[in-house]
Parts: C-alpha cells; structure tokens; sequence
C-alpha cells in the first residue's frame, strides 16, 4: 500500500514549485497557457487544501468545495490548451463542470461521506483532462512538437481517471481494487508523474505562444490592425499564385482617402487617425473573412478578393463608402470622401504587382476626375492604363 501521505506532501511541494514558475513566466509573457496553468495550480491546491477537512466538523463544506475546486482545475488546464490553439474559453465552459459537481457532491451527504458525489466528480475530471489531451493534439504542426507528448500524458491521465471512475462505479470506492490502484495514493502518484512532464514542456510552449503573438503583433498595422503592407503583399501573392493554379482569379481594390491632409490641418492628427480607424473598420466589416486587407500607406488602403468578379469588387468599394457616409464623429469632424481603383484578374495571367499598378493607374483617374469615385479597369482597359501609367 502506497503511503498516502508522503504522496500528497510531494505533490504540494512539486505544486508549489511549478506554480512558482507559471507565474512567473505568466508575469513576464503574458502568455494565456502559463496564465491558464497558474490558476490551475492554485485550484489544484486550493481543492487539496480542503480535502485536508474531511474528517473534521468542517467536512460538510470543505469536501463539496475540493471538488469543486480540483474539476475546475481541469478544466482551466484545458482552456490553457485550447489558447494554445488561439481559442478563447467561455464563462460557461470552464463553469459548468464545476457546477454540476457540486450539485452531486452536495447531494450526497458531504458531511460524513468523503465520496460525496463523486461519481460525477471523476466522470467530470475524466472529461475535462479528455477534452484537454484533444485539444493538445490538435494544435497545429508549426509549433514546437512538446504538445503531441504532453498530449498522450494527458491522454494517458484521462484514461486512468476513466478507470478510478469505472471501480468507482462498479465495485465503490471502499474496494480493494479502488484503493489498491484508483484511492488517492496512487492517484497522488500519477498526477506527480504528469506535473513532472507539464513543467518539461512549459518553457518550450509559453514561449511557442510568446513568438506567435509577437509574429501576429508583427504582421500588422499598429493604428488600424489591419495587415502591413509586407505582409499584405507577401500573403495575396500565394493567394493568388494559389488561385490560379485552380483557374480561378482574384481582385484588387485600392482606396486613398480625399484630402485627407486636410482633415489633418482642420480638426488635428488624433482626428485624422479616429478617421483611418473608421475606414478600417467599415473595411473589414463590408469584406469576407477570406478577404485581405491591408494598409498600403499613410492613408492609402489595399483590399484583395480571392475569386471576385469586377463587379463584385466595385459594389465592396461602394459598400464601403455607403458606410462610411452613414457615420458620425462624437465631435462633428466629417469623414472624408474615398476614390477608388479597381481591377481584377480572370482565371490567368496578371501577378499581384501587375494588378497593383493597374488598380494605381485607375485610383490616379479616379482622382484626376474629381474624387469620390469608383473607377474600375477591365482587363483591355488594364493594359493601357498601365502602358500609360509606365510612360
Ligand atoms: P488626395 O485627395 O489627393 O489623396 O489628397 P490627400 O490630402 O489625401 O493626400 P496627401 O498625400 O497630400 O496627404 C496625405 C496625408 O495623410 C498627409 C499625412 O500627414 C496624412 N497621414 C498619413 N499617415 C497618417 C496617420 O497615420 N495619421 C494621420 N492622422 N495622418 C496621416
Ligand atoms: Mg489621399
Ligand atoms: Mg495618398
């Protein structure tokens, strides 16, 4: 028989030490999965803490409210691994396990039964460290490998809490073979094996998360959050590469705001930059989600549309400016009108820089006319604005 009690003073030592450095690698990253794991630990301990009651007058609380506490630790340490996935958690996902353990703990007499509920408290570690060890193994390849082993550890804990809930059920938590393979001993002794694995990993997968925030943070425009134009270039150069290998084609609008140094001179750069803002966002919210959208300069705008047509790409343009004419500044500053150049490729031919021009050439038309315009280049049209626009 394992001694149980050295196992869970090696646990809270071990506990201890790796909250130690989840929260200082969450302090120093702000990386979600080291934050997710911090408030796993505390609730590991917190839940063990209050195990220490039963036995006492205080059982009655102290045992529904460890389990409680360990389930939503589970549970935390999934949302840690969904963020590595760039998912976020709900209020409700991590609280609903939690929730309905303690429904079935505070049902089952806490007050002298140590097991209170605990049917429902295995079948929701089970499920919560299960979700986790998926989660884990979904995330993608460009990371690190780390995950794919701390997933199968996990899986390997789901698997051995399936099992204490099976005894559990089957022949009840007095039984030789529960306490012999599934009681808190040996439960003790697992879940150290596992933590010993977690704190290999943490450095390598905070610091995973930390380089892709910085990259994500890299890749775009600080004012709009819209794509920078590097990036913007780089990424609708292999969309269309990619599109046209298919045989299908793409569009590219440009936009500059009209006059816009003036909106500057008049009401102030802050106002100026609350109107980039604006364009931006009535950007994004006229586009799919599929679309591009970049910040080609100061105040000058590039979208890319895999698969528009011109047409489709002019009434985006319109739709846009409908937009933003229906907005109101706080302070009465107008938005400035918008000119447009617009062109698309069919099925093959034209790279992205090729477009690019094409679309410069129509915006300088658009401008030369009077502003406040869509002008749009067919693809004959194309070619001579762009001869003329290299001459
Ligand atoms: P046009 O209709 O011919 O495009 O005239 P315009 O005044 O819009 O064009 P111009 O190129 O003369 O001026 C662009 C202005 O955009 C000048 C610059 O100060 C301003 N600008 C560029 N980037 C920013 C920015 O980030 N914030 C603010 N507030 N203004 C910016
Ligand atoms: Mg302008
Ligand atoms: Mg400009």
């Amino acid at each position: 028989m394992l001694d149980s009690f050295s196992v869970r003073v090696a646990l809270g030592v071990v506990t201890v030490t790796l909250l130690a450095l989840f929260c200082t690698s969450f302090h120093r990253t702000r990386s979600p999965y080291a934050g997710w794991w911090s408030l796993a630990l505390l609730e590991f301990m917190a839940g063990n803490a209050a195990f220490l009651f039963n036995g006492t007058s205080h059982q009655q609380w102290a045992n529904p409210a460890g389990n409680v506490l360990v389930v939503a630790g589970a549970f935390s340490v999934w949302a840690g691994a969904r963020s590595l996935r760039g998912l976020k958690t709900a209020g409700w996902q991590l609280a609903a396990g939690p929730a309905i353990t303690a429904v079935a703990s505070v049902l089952e007499s806490p007050a002298t039964n140590v097991w209170s509920g605990g049917f429902v408290y295995l079948a929701m570690m089970t499920a919560g460290i299960a979700l986790a060890a998926r989660d884990l193994w979904l995330i993608k390849a460009s990371h690190s490998q780390v995950h794919k082993a701390l997933s199968l550890a996990a899986g390997l804990l789901g698997t051995y809490y399936l099992g204490r809930w099976t005894v559990y059920t089957l022949e009840g938590p007095a039984s030789d073979t529960f306490r012999s393979y599934f009681g808190p001993g040996p439960s003790g002794l697992v879940s150290l094996v596992l933590l010993v694995t977690v704190s290999f990993s943490m450095t390598a997968l905070t610091s995973d998360q930390l380089i892709k925030g910085l990259k994500e943070r890299a890749a775009r425009d600080h004012l709009t959050g819209l794509l920078n134009r590097g990036t913007f270039l780089e990424l609708a150069t292999s969309e269309l590469n990619r599109l046209h290998s298919t045989g299908s084609g793409a569009a590219v609008v440009l936009a500059d705001l009209d006059h816009f140094k003036a909106v500057n001179d008049e009401y102030g750069h802050g106002a100026g930059d609350e109107a980039l803002k604006a364009f931006a966002g009535a950007c994004v919210a006229s586009v799919r989600s599929t679309d591009l959208i970049g910040r080609y300069g100061g105040e000058e705008f590039i979208l890319f549309l895999p698969g528009a047509t011109q047409e489709r790409a002019e009434s985006i343009a319109l739709e846009i400016s409908r937009r933003i004419s229906d907005m109101r500044t706080p302070d009465g500053v107008p938005f400035p009108t918008i000119s447009y150049g617009v062109t698309s490729s069919i099925s093959t031919g034209a790279d992205l820089n090729f477009m690019i021009e094409v679309a410069d050439a129509a915006l300088y038309s658009a401008k030369a006319q009077g502003r406040n315009r869509i002008v749009g280049a067919d693809r004959l049209e194309a070619a001579i604005i762009a001869d003329e626009a290299r001459s």
